[in-house]
């Protein structure tokens, strides 16, 4: 779960840059920033708009590969679809794309909020769009290039939703993921490569027979195995993976 704060917007300058408080909710807004300025974070946006600095625009939460920031309470309708309706009946979440950031967190943090809105507010996954939806702009710019897709992001919602809960205190047994078979030691390789460097963990190639496979290093508790199975699945590096107790 990402960590999340509040620092909202004064109720003066509320008034100045939304249509009221009759939000619809009915949507979940997906947005980029676009400012891919070195700390251009969520703190920044958040401030932005706390200091009366967005003229024209207002967006309800800002989030980076740290955090998220919620700068308007849902009720409120703020100006950032583009269009009336996508205004005043949705949730606008603003994806921090900051060069100095982590875009690949920044967009897993956005699913991991984004599942807990959907359940707060009781938004279905079918209500979860792209700004481009309303107004047709090209934003969330990078998901619509493809960086990570639209699908994707979608399913990492999903994942999050359906999380598991927290380990219980004192499970601290230890685990592997064990992804199935790969017929060639390349396509073993590739895998091995993101688990390395993309996810920071340790990682083996294990042959098994002529066929080979995947093993990480350990995860304590049954929770972080889960979870780093879940990742695994999100990214598609394994279509079959096992828990194993190490
Ligand atoms: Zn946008």
């Amino acid at each position: 779960m990402v960590t999340i704060r509040q620092k909202l917007v004064s109720a003066t300058q509320v008034a100045k840059i939304t249509n009221g408080k009759n939000n619809a909710k009915k949507y979940i807004v997906v947005h980029e920033t676009d400012n891919t300025s070195v700390g251009a974070d969520a703190d920044a946006h958040a401030r932005l708009q706390a200091n009366g600095n967005s003229r024209d625009a207002s967006w309800h939460w800002q989030v980076d590969d740290k955090e998220a920031v919620q700068s308007f309470e849902h009720y409120w309708e703020c100006w950032g679809a583009g269009t009336y309706i996508g205004n005043n009946q949705g949730i606008q979440i603003e994806i921090c794309v900051n060069s100095d950031g982590n875009f690949n967190q920044a967009v897993e943090n956005a699913a991991s909020l984004i599942a807990k809105i959907m359940k707060d507010e009781n938004i279905s996954i079918h209500n979860i769009v792209q700004h481009n939806y309303f107004s047709g702009k090209n934003c969330p710019r990078n998901i619509r290039a493809g960086k990570i897709s639209w699908s994707n992001f979608l399913k990492m919602i999903t994942n999050a939703s359906t999380q598991p809960p927290e380990n219980p205190p004192g499970d601290t047994l230890k685990y592997r993921i064990l992804t199935g078979t790969y017929s060639t030691r390349k396509a073993a390789e590739s895998v091995l490569d993101v688990m390395k460097k993309r996810f920071g963990w340790v990682a083996y190639i294990e042959q098994d027979g002529a066929k080979y496979r995947v093993k990480t290093g350990t995860f304590t508790g049954m929770h972080a195995a889960q979870n780093a199975e879940i990742k695994i699945k999100t990214t598609k590096l394994a279509q079959v993976t096992y828990i194993v107790s190490a």
